[in-house]
């Protein structure tokens, strides 16, 4: 069973800026523990996807399928956790209280694989936030409240976490710091995870494959398969192949934008030199 299965999935906005269609016509299935990213410049439809999978938002036309059922059937179940940009940390609660927000609410869920509360205390313990748990959110900087977040979604031990551009508002430093952080809490718990970046390393050192996305209609433009070992550690972003990845992704990101909707579906290898300007918007 496909942890996400989306088939001809269209969804289409009609905003004050006229028709959009968000999503073209996508097809993408995603297995149980699988890491994807998707990955593409603003506009293409990576949010309106993650939204879809969360039972956030409902289809125009073709299925989706979260582990088997309705994405808003597996919402409520408590079988999807979901990491926004920015860590949405209740002010008035410790860290340790927000860490441990989702087991809490939502009842209804098959809560039976939220961590107990100590497990929840070890996981930030791990994430080196031992030392601030009875702290509140205010106190503690950006990339400590972003690792509360973390925390908080695995904690709930849902089957799928989606991130939408989890550490977008970090410093680059950090950044790398947290996908290291992000891939030992994703070792240990094995769910399948679907994360939303711009950045092209960010997406090759999370990664088993790389959705690339392309806008009008919104669509998938290519699919990397990334084959480094695992796990992973800052110096393989140091290795010939990590750079070749890379490098075709930048590919496919500048021919699915430039090629228009017939840009290709399901390839690892591009060697077009097109549009070497368009890769400025892209780290
Ligand atoms: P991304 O996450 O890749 O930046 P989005 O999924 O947010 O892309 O948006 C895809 C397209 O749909 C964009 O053109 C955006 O302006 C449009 N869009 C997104 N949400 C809405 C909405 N609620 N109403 C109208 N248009 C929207």
């Amino acid at each position: 069973m496909a942890a996400v299965e989306l088939t001809d999935a269209g969804k289409r906005y009609n905003g004050r800026a006229g028709v959009v269609d968000a999503l073209g016509q996508v097809s993408l299935s995603i297995a149980e523990g699988e890491f994807v990213s998707l990955l593409g410049s603003s506009g293409c439809g990576k949010s309106t996807l993650l939204r879809v999978a969360a039972g956030l938002l409902p289809l125009d036309r073709g299925t989706a399928r979260v582990l088997g059922r309705s994405p808003d059937q597996a919402r409520q179940a408590k079988q999807v956790a979901f990491v926004p940009q920015t860590p949405a940390l209740l002010p008035w609660r410790t860290v340790r209280a927000n860490a441990r927000l989702l087991t809490r609410v939502n009842r209804r869920g098959e809560a039976a694989r939220s961590l107990p509360d100590d497990e929840i205390d070890a996981l930030l313990a791990e994430v080196g936030l031992a030392d601030v748990a009875d702290a509140h959110p205010h106190e503690l900087s950006g990339g400590m409240q972003q690792r509360v977040a973390l925390v908080r979604a695995f904690a709930l031990g849902a089957p799928l976490v989606l991130m939408d551009e989890p550490f977008a508002a970090l410093d680059e430093i950090l950044r790398v710091e947290m996908r290291y952080l992000l891939l030992r809490l994703w070792e240990e718990h094995r769910s399948t995870v679907v994360f939303v970046t711009h950045s092209i390393g960010e997406a090759v050192a999370l990664s088993d494959r790389v959705a690339v996305m392309a806008a009008r209609p919104g669509r998938i433009a290519g699919v990397e398969t990334i084959t480094l070992p695992r796990p992973r550690t800052p110096d393989d972003e140091d290795t010939d192949a990590f750079t070749d990845h890379v490098r075709r992704l930048r590919h496919l990101l500048a021919n699915g934008n430039a090629n228009g909707p017939s840009g290709a579906t399901s390839t690892s290898t591009s060697t077009s030199r097109s549009a070497p300007r368009r890769l400025e918007r892209y780290r």
